[in-house]
């Protein structure tokens, strides 16, 4: 009998090991093939515009630090919120034009233009293929799909773990996926459909709402290969309606600028102003670049992004928004840092 029954646990074991392992598998997506079609592709990947960093200053910070072993497995000192985060109760069926919420980190839904856009959901309870590594910090992942609207427009910034999550595409439903070059592949693999590949500066509109795929300077991939697919920022144009800004994660630099000569002024912006490193400073920006950013887009209000649900750098988890609204202050820039779920305006 206990041989029977050992037997037969290895056999769920070994059945629960191997569906384990096969999502694994379908969550790291696939590859483009052929090669994207890309003025910013060469030499087998993706580049970032000119002025930008070189990959090689970003594996600086571990040997600094103690090593990535280290930070991915301690969960004291101040880098997790001492408290589970409040977050507002799903309303988001009844969402108006021109209002949006910040789901935490960078995930967000908004109306604008008629139509419902959601940007990087995350509904897994980690950022990261590996277990119990980059967790949700508690209270901070309380939405499932259920909760969701019908989504017109999903857009996907990039396709590293915490922007593009293999549970919020497989349980989410929406019509119109639209992503950066290479992108797609993942859909693709994942079995969906309509999906609409962006270069920088390219757009995409329907109707009142006008979305442009923006640069950023940052990277990819979700495995050991990097820079298979292109990564950047949307802008959602409604017109009178609302004008948005989100700029995916990256850098600071002269981009912001062209981007507000060329679409801005925004009523709002969504500014990468967390995980941020003076080792990876080419490809997070600080919370004060993250409001330099608002100020050189001319957006009258900024929501700090990238900040509020995962542990991706060393610094305090309540530090970005501190950071950001103190600069904020000192520049007169308006700012808005909601809690989880909650309803707020793009515009006046
Ligand atoms: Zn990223
Ligand atoms: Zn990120």
């Amino acid at each position: 009998m206990t041989r029977r029954y050992f037997v037969l646990g290895g056999l769920a074991a070994l059945a629960a090991g191997g569906a384990y392992s096969w999502k694994l598998r379908r969550e790291f997506g696939a590859l483009p093939e052929p090669a994207p079609l890309s003025p910013h592709w060469r030499g087998g990947a993706f580049h970032n515009l000119p002025d930008s960093y070189s990959y090689a200053a970003l594996n600086r910070e571990p040997a600094a630090t103690g090593g990535w072993l280290k930070f991915f497995l301690e969960r004291d000192g101040d880098r997790y919120p001492p408290a589970p985060l409040p977050s507002a109760p799903p309303d988001f069926q009844a969402l108006k034009d021109g209002e949006f919420v910040w789901l935490g980190h960078s995930s967000f839904l908004l109306r604008l233009g008629g139509k419902v856009v959601c940007i990087d959901p995350v509904l897994s309870s980690r950022a990261s293929p590996v277990p119990f590594t980059i967790p949700a910090w508690p209270g901070a992942n309380p939405y499932r799909a259920e909760d969701f609207p019908f989504i017109d427009y999903l857009c996907i910034s990039h396709d590293h773990w915490d922007h593009l999550d293999y549970t919020a595409v497989k349980s989410l439903a929406f019509g119109h996926v639209l992503c950066g070059k290479g992108v797609g592949a993942h859909f693709a693999a994942w079995g969906r459909k309509n999906v609409t590949e962006l270069d920088w500066w390219e757009e995409w509109r329907e109707g009142p709402l006008h979305i442009i795929f923006t640069p950023a300077h940052h990277f990819s991939g979700r495995g050991l290969t990097r820079n298979q697919s292109l990564w950047g920022g949307f802008t959602l144009d409604a017109g009178s309606g609302g004008r948005a800004y989100f700029t995916g994660d990256g850098g600071y630099g002269g981009h912001f600028a062209e981007i507000g000569r060329r679409y801005g002024p925004f009523d709002c912006i969504f500014p990468d102003s967390g995980q941020y490193n003076r080792a990876w400073d080419r490809v997070h920006m600080f919370p004060e670049q993250a409001v330099m950013a608002a100020r050189d887009t001319g957006s009258r209000l900024a929501c700090p992004a990238h900040i509020g649900k995962f542990t991706l750098a060393w610094h305090p988890w309540d530090e970005p928004v501190r950071r950001f609204g103190q600069k904020a202050r000192e520049t007169g820039q308006e700012y808005m840092a909601p809690i989880i779920g909650e309803k707020c305006r793009i515009g006046a």
